[in-house]
């Protein structure tokens, strides 16, 4: 028998599931706040019932696609979980998926917290990652219909916290990343060239930026700060470099004095002549 399917919150993301789903052929039944928004869904041949109660009781999989967990706490309050496979796909924190977690099993649900990154026009891809972990249970209930949301699905085991964990991990390299090409558009706009070539330029060497990344998170698992190709004293100069920079074409230098600070707390802790995975040990 068809697995019914509920998606409560029908924002920019929601709306997105809610459609993938339906076009798939999947027996989905819509819910938002404001009502208007279910109306393209509806068009398609999703049905939407006003009732939060009534919804959730009448399917199987909850897909919830809020604003937060606050929302999601609001929405679902007083409302009956038990037998209820809920998928949690709204951004928050491990903490926040944890006690999520522990409330909704209580209330006789199996509960998977989920963490999407993508943009709503990225989904449904076999690219498209969406992290998932918690009940092992509704992860092998929910897995068909999470992978026509997108098909590079990673499921990390029983520890309701681990995706959102992952999620806001790469969020922070992500932006990291974006931040340091704002500030290097800046420089290249001060000198009076053309972004867009540096945004090109990014993009072509950005396997090689990867593996950069990829080197060092193995370097930081294996403990291993000796022979650097590049010190942390030519690293750290990179931003006096940026600073003084800055001070010359009159750029905003909060990015460059924010990672000379960082680089100068490892040089005084000794680890100029380390790898910049030795920059982990200053973080920690
Ligand atoms: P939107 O702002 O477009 O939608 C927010 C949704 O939450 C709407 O359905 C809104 O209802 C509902 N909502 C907010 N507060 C309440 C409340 N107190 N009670 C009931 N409903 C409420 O956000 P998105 O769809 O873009 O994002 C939703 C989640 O998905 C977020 O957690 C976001 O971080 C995550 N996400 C979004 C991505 C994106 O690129 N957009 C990417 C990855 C994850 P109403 O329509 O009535 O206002």
């Amino acid at each position: 028998q068809q697995q019914r399917i509920l998606t409560i919150g029908l924002g920019a993301m929601g709306a997105v599931l809610a459609r993938l789903l339906t076009e798939k052929g999947e027996k989905v039944t819509v819910w938002n706040r404001s009502e208007a928004k279910a109306k393209p869904l509806t068009a398609i041949g999703a049905t939407y019932t006003a009732d939060i109660a009534k919804a959730v009781a009448e399917n199987d999989i909850i897909l919830i696609c809020l604003l937060d967990y606050v929302a999601t706490e609001q929405v679902l309050a007083g409302v009956s979980l038990e037998g209820k496979t809920i998928v949690q796909l709204s951004t928050g924190t491990p903490q926040d998926a944890r006690l999520m977690a522990a409330a909704f099993s209580a209330r006789g649900a199996w509960y998977l917290d989920g963490a999407i990154l993508a943009t709503p026009s990225q989904m449904g891809t076999e690219q498209t990652p969406i992290f998932l972990s918690g009940s092992p249970q509704a992860w092998a209930g929910a897995e068909a219909a999470l992978r026509i949301l997108g098909g590079t699905l990673i499921y990390l085991g029983e520890a309701p916290g681990a995706a959102s964990a992952w999620d806001i991990a790469a969020l922070s390299s992500m932006f990291g990343m974006m931040i340091g090409f704002l500030n290097g558009a800046r420089i290249i706009e001060s000198e009076g060239m053309r972004v867009t070539d540096l945004g090109t330029m990014i993009r072509d060497i950005a396997p090689v930026l990867g593996q950069m990344i990829k080197d060092t998170g193995d370097d930081i698992e294996q403990k291993k700060y000796d022979s650097p190709q590049s010190s942390l004293d030519i690293c750290a100069g990179t931003f006096d470099l940026i600073v003084r920079l800055s001070a010359e074409n009159k750029l905003d230098d909060g990015f460059a004095t924010f990672a000379q600070r960082l680089f100068r707390k490892g040089l005084d802790a000794g680890y100029g002549q380390e790898r910049i995975s030795a920059l982990m040990k200053t973080l920690r």
